[in-house]
């Protein structure tokens, strides 16, 4: 392993014990420990040629400009915010990689032809105000009156969390720049899955950012005697909803690319010797394609609808969140391919089945994912973990397509 993976492994290291809890890592929006990994993170940003500052959300934003006139902007970033006790990568390998293989790129004399921003984004966790992507919302200037009127558990709103933050000096942030000055965005990130485990690669690149649908669902039967109900006169909601179950595995068992799940499920009221009157459920469902998942829903509701008649149940369904998929951008990824396969030998090519300050960024520029092997897939976990040899790979891969990326590039 050389000296900039071995480099980049201290950084992740010394950042991964800025907490607000001691013993493990949990570092959330706002929060004290915020306020030392930007400082941290700003002084190693300043120590390789960047310049520093901190905009009106805590984003922190290290600048290195070219010499090039009339120069694009390519943005590279991640968020340094986690969530409770957490793994070292998730977030910081985004922001830390980046640095070390600008740094590096200065040390070898390479001039690039266009500006690049390093961004730290203060939120992407949704830990603190159950919202996600608030640092990127408000990079992009896109922090609306509603958002800053949320609430924490202590019941400060993100408004009076910010002007605390920034001792009174809050302002509604506005785009940090023009679509027409960016070259782009691209962020690294852990897989937080397991294909490129199994696929035994280091590195791969993602297509698309997969959109999501979340809903609640209730089950209505009716309760009665476990001991004296004969089944034909049952109207059991939870057999309704277990065959419900058993039906979205078939639908995206059968859908290529189409993940379906039930993670929470209730019997409220329920008892050993009662049969289940009312059983309520999650209903997260994700495709990279949006036109696949919204006919992946349409079908899910007619399955529902038919087990719910046939079984004499009610069902109900409560939309509770809706993102579209992100598309990354072509010309991007060609070159990001371009540099894995000149770097790993082969390239592969993955959904993110979990969002990313992409997400957000995508409104503003065109984006790109390098994806990062972890362990087993583990993520939100102290045991998270990427090899230092991968990490050398992913390293290498950025510094080829940096130095690789004219600053003319379009979709
Ligand atoms: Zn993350």
């Amino acid at each position: 392993m050389g000296a900039e993976a071995k480099k980049l492994i201290s950084l992740l290291t010394e950042l991964g014990r800025v907490t607000d809890e001691p013993g493990r890592l949990t570092r959330t929006f706002l929060s004290p420990a915020m306020r030392r990994a930007n400082r941290l993170v700003g002084r190693w940003m300043r120590e390789a040629g960047l310049k520093v500052r901190e905009d009106s959300v805590g984003n922190l934003i290290g600048r290195l400009e070219s010499r090039a006139p009339r120069a694009r902007t390519l943005l590279l970033g991640s968020h340094l915010d986690t969530v409770r006790d957490a793994g070292r990568y998730d977030g910081p390998l985004g922001v830390l990689l980046p640095l070390v293989a600008l740094a590096t790129l200065r040390r070898r004399g390479v001039h690039l032809p266009f500006h690049v921003e390093i961004i730290g984004f203060s939120e992407e966790e949704g830990v603190r105000f159950s919202s996600a992507y608030l640092g990127s919302k408000g990079y992009i200037g896109r922090l609306p009156a509603r958002t800053l009127r949320l609430r924490d558990a202590a019941g400060t709103s993100l408004a009076e969390a910010l002007q605390q933050y920034t001792r009174g000096r809050f302002t509604a942030p506005k785009a940090a720049h023009r679509r027409r000055d960016l070259l782009g965005y691209v962020e690294v990130h852990i897989e937080q899955g397991p294909v490129l485990e199994a696929r035994r690669l280091a590195v791969g690149v993602v297509s698309a950012i997969a959109g999501q649908s979340r809903f609640k669902l209730s089950w209505q039967g009716k309760a009665g005697h476990a001991g004296t109900t004969p089944m034909e006169l049952r109207k059991d909601a939870l057999a309704g909803a277990a065959e419900f179950a058993v039906g979205i595995e078939a639908c995206a068992k059968a859908t290529p690319g189409l993940v379906a799940t039930i993670g929470l499920l209730s019997v409220p009221a329920g008892a050993a010797n009662v049969i289940p009157a009312r059983v309520d459920h999650t209903l997260d469902v994700r495709h990279a394609s949006d036109r696949v998942r919204r006919a992946a829903l349409r079908k899910l509701e007619a399955l529902a609808r038919q087990i719910a008649r046939r079984r004499g149940l009610r069902c109900s369904w409560q939309p509770t969140q809706e993102d579209g998929a992100v598309a990354c951008s072509p010309a991007l990824s060609v070159r990001l391919e371009r540099s894995i396969r000149s770097v790993q030998g082969r390239s592969l090519t993955l959904v993110s089945g979990a969002g990313h300050d992409g997400v957000i960024v995508s409104r503003l520029a065109p984006v790109a994912m390098l994806f990062v092997r972890c362990r087993g897939g583990l993520s939100h976990h102290p045991a998270e973990y990427a090899a230092p040899a991968d990490l050398a790979v992913a390293l290498r891969v950025l510094m080829d397509f940096l130095q690789g990326l004219p600053d003319d590039l379009r979709d």
